[in-house]
């Protein structure tokens, strides 16, 4: 299947008239067309998820574009409900006929020269199964290290995390926060012929080349746990490990880590900080989180203003702009905002940006871990090693135009 926009209306009335005459639900060639129209009209804005949701007056389209619900697509009438669901789960792989139970499936298509993978995942609602499909376009920008929105001095720190042979890096922030880009770049630059690499997956979001990807399959009792066991007898140097979710799979990270290999993962924490705190939860020792550890990155996504309509203002004194920068303000500061143009289908901004936070530990950091100290006293360490801060980080693109104070106030609240 390609990709490349076609009229929807058009389809959707063709899909009605072919439910009515051949007189069932099930759809025909109609349907094949008008499934085909949708995800390239989802594709077409650059969407990550497209919701196929019944509801009451009719089947609810929604599309995800740069991390946000963009306004609606036209919505489909009950009667093509059946044939709908049938076809998307059939194209994906899944049981049609089960209504029941949560499904996951997969479609594999082709557009503008990008591979995209779409991931279907079904769940029973009130007035039927809700569809999301998330779209996985394999851009091979996004697996190069310094195309991440790193700042130079970030991206070195970066870099000397992942050059170790030993330790343990992790990747924090909420979802949708950019930590498996991150990851895979990360593994994509690790990768040598001479380099034995082990990924654990749940799922498996790009298959990359010559390393081993396993994918986690907790039904069949392939469990992060029982993996990183058997990774303790294979000869694996550098392991991506999907995420550390309970005390079992942190107490095991650690015993990899210190045993030799490098190992990369995520947590779901606000900062940096936090996620040595939520190691220390999971009952990983102060000792060995001081030893182990190499560097903790925490990441947000913002949305880049659009090149093409953004301007430089000058920020009043008395604005509740520089009453929310605080400290931060400065007399005659410039920020930048977008007021929507063509290219940007007015909506002002383009595509995403990364803020991060880096925390290398260094001796200093090991000694306040391995002494219990509290998280402000590694916050003010974090200050004086003139470490930025998420905020930090974002006020700096800010004032470089690539995003506005008012994205980075509604990512970072
Ligand atoms: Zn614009």
């Amino acid at each position: 299947m390609t990709l490349t926009d076609s009229p929807l209306p058009f389809l959707i009335q063709l899909a009605q008239q072919e439910c009515r005459s051949a007189g069932t639900r099930e759809g025909g060639n109609a349907m094949i067309r008008l499934v085909d129209a949708l995800l390239r009209a989802a594709a077409a804005r650059q969407a990550s998820d497209l919701h196929i949701e019944p509801q009451m007056d009719g089947i609810h389209l929604r599309c995800r574009i740069d991390g946000l619900l963009a306004e609606p697509l036209p919505l489909l009438p009950l009667a093509l409900q059946a044939a709908l669901l049938a076809r998307v789960k059939l194209m994906a792989g899944m049981d049609v006929t089960g209504h029941q139970l949560p499904q996951d499936g997969h479609i594999a298509c082709l557009g503008d020269g990008t591979a995209t993978d779409i991931r279907v995942s079904s769940l029973p609602a009130s007035h039927g199964e809700v569809l999301v499909l998330r779209f996985q376009r394999r851009d091979e920008k996004l697996l190069e290290l310094d195309s991440l929105g790193f700042t130079s001095e970030n991206l070195a720190r970066f870099r000397g995390f992942i050059r170790r042979q030993a330790g343990l890096v992790i990747i924090t922030g909420p979802m949708n926060s950019g930590k498996s880009t991150t990851l895979y770049a990360a593994i994509h630059a690790l990768t040598a012929p001479e380099t034995s690499i082990v990924t654990l997956e749940d799922p498996i979001e790009r298959q990359l080349p010559g390393i081993c990807q396993v994918q986690m399959r907790e039904r069949t009792g392939l469990t992060y746990p029982v993996a990183l066991r058997a990774l303790l007898r294979q000869d694996a140097e550098k392991i991506l490990l999907g995420e550390i979710r309970d005390e079992e799979t942190a107490a095991l990270a650690v015993r990899i880590a210190l045993t030799g290999h490098l190992l990369l993962t995520t947590l779901h924490t606000d900062d940096c900080v936090d996620a040595i705190f939520r190691l220390r939860e999971m009952g990983v020792p102060a000792y060995l989180l001081a030893a182990v550890l190499t560097g903790i990155v925490s990441q947000r996504l913002v949305r880049r203003l659009c090149p093409a309509c953004r301007e430089a203002y000058t920020i009043p004194a008395d604005s509740a702009e520089a009453q929310a920068l605080g400290k931060d303000y400065q007399a005659g500061m410039k920020l930048w905002r977008a007021r929507g143009c063509d290219a940007c289908q007015g909506t002002g901004s383009r595509g995403r940006l990364a803020l991060h936070e880096l925390l290398p530990l260094t001796p200093a950091l090991r000694q306040l871990i391995l002494q219990g100290a509290p998280a402000d006293a590694l916050r003010t360490a974090m200050q004086k090693a003139a470490l930025p801060t998420l905020w930090q980080d974002g006020l700096s693109k800010c004032q470089q135009g690539l995003t506005s104070l008012a994205e980075l106030q509604r990512v970072l609240g």
